[in-house]
């Protein structure tokens, strides 16, 4: 028997759209190969710890996942705004004075860049914060690093603090990417916390799942091809429907639509048990120095105990690109940390070594923001970063904003076919 709508993937996207496709009294059957929710935002248990599957937070300014998620039963664990930066042999604060305003003689004395550096930090906020995030993609578009230049901040302080930070988010050690991304996410930073749920990342897309009825989302099963009706599994099994909407990473559907695939960029993740934190407060550390494998490094059991069993301490260091050997990468990594750390970090027991090679999207110029969702044929639609730029707040409005269309465009359906031969 046909559903109204099948949706591929359970990532964010696909969860949004489902939620909002059974506010609508539409019938949902959610299809996803793995066997649980969330797509790319996971937490693996190892050993009594939680392992983030890659370096993600929680930029709670996102106005979709304030629409959308419940903050209070997430119990969310903000990082301190800015960060600690390795620099000539110290760590250096980096604050966002704008909440710390105490900090500002510190930030200025900071070496991370000039004191003039330090004053274009007002100009850029105040161009990322202005207007609409539509405005925001209607932008004249550059490189970030252009913009970087274009506004007059010094290589020191691209090198010090803007790579560091930023390139970590696109996984693009040089920043090449969309001015517009770029912005998107400094209005992001600077508007809210960046924080961790108390009990993992992969706490997000189960506060959505649970909201599903049971049976709703099928596990397990792979989409292998899209039907004029419905769907093939992999098994062989035919799942009619109304109406199908992708909702699967970006490749996938490139592969069920026979499209070229997108440009990816990858990240590896190494994480250690340590009988104590190199440092005590909910820090980001950077590498100011553009030198060595680590791009930054945390201590997600500083923010939640939830994240290391009592009396140890988890802490997870991230790189750019997925190393073709793993060992070389821990053992270039841990000489990095001992030179900042020292002998101590002989005591760190390696827990795992993740390689992310798909983590998201290459975004370069251009990157737009989603057009009003419209069906690639009659009955099927795509949602997710085929259709948005990557993250938690496009991943959500994006699935949201397909189901609305559809359901508009079903709602006029049904008026002229009858819903009631369902
Ligand atoms: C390491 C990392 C760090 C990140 N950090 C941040 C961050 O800090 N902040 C932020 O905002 N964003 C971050 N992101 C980006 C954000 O997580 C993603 O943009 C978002 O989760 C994508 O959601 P999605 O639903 O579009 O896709 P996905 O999460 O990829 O979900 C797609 C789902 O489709 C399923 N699927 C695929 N093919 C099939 C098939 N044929 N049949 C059935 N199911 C299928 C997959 O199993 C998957 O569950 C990060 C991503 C990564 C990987």
């Amino acid at each position: 028997m046909a559903v109204d709508v099948i949706v591929i993937g359970a990532g964010l996207s696909g969860l949004a759209c489902a939620l909002r496709l059974r506010q609508a009294g539409l019938e949902v059957q959610l299809i996803e190969a793995a066997d649980r929710a969330g797509g790319r935002i996971a937490t693996d248990r190892r050993e009594g710890f939680l392992l983030d599957r890659g370096f993600q937070v929680l930029q709670t300014w996102y106005p979709r996942a304030r629409r959308l998620l419940d903050y209070a039963a997430l119990d969310l664990r903000p990082f301190y705004p800015g960060a600690l930066v390795r620099i000539d042999g110290r760590f250096h604060r980096v604050s966002d004075i704008w909440r710390h305003p105490g900090r500002l003689p510190e930030m200025l004395g900071s070496p991370i860049g000039t004191v003039a550096d330090k004053l274009r930090l007002l100009a850029l906020r105040r161009r990322a914060l202005r207007g609409s995030i539509a405005d925001l993609y209607a932008r004249p578009e550059m490189t970030a690093t252009q913009l970087l230049d274009h506004l007059g901040f010094s290589p020191r302080i691209q090198t010090r603090f803007f790579k560091p930070f930023f390139a970590g988010v696109f996984f693009e050690p040089d920043l090449a990417v969309s001015s517009r991304a770029f912005e998107f996410v400094f209005r992001a930073f600077a508007l809210g916390d960046t924080a961790l749920p108390a009990g993992g990342m992969a706490e997000i897309p189960s506060q959505l799942a649970s909201r599903l009825p049971p049976g709703c989302i099928r596990y397990g099963a792979r989409v292998e091809r899209l039907l004029a009706d419905g769907v093939l599994l992999e098994r062989g099994e035919r799942l009619a429907a109304r109406a199908i909407v992708v909702a699967t990473d970006g490749g996938a559907a490139a592969r069920l639509l026979g499209v070229a695939p997108p440009p990816l960029r990858g990240t590896s993740c190494l994480y250690f048990a340590a009988p104590e934190p190199p440092f005590a407060g909910p820090d980001l550390v950077l590498n100011g120095t553009g030198q060595g494998p680590i791009n930054s490094l945390l201590c997600p059991s500083n923010l939640s105990g939830a994240y290391a069993p009592a009396g140890q301490a988890l802490i997870t260091v991230n790189c750019f690109g997925t190393a073709s050997d793993p060992e070389a990468l821990e053992s270039a990594v841990r000489a990095q940390l001992r030179d900042w750390y020292g002998a101590v970090v002989a005591r760190w027991r390696p827990l795992a070594v993740y390689r992310l090679p798909a983590a998201l999207p290459a975004q370069a110029p251009p990157v737009t923001a989603p057009a009003r969702p419209a069906p690639l044929r009659e009955g099927l639609w795509v949602c997710g970063e085929s259709t948005a730029p990557p993250s938690i707040h496009w991943a959500l409005a994006s699935g949201t904003e397909t189901a609305e269309a559809l359901i508009e465009t079903l709602g006029i359906a049904t008026l002229g076919a009858g819903r009631s031969a369902d």
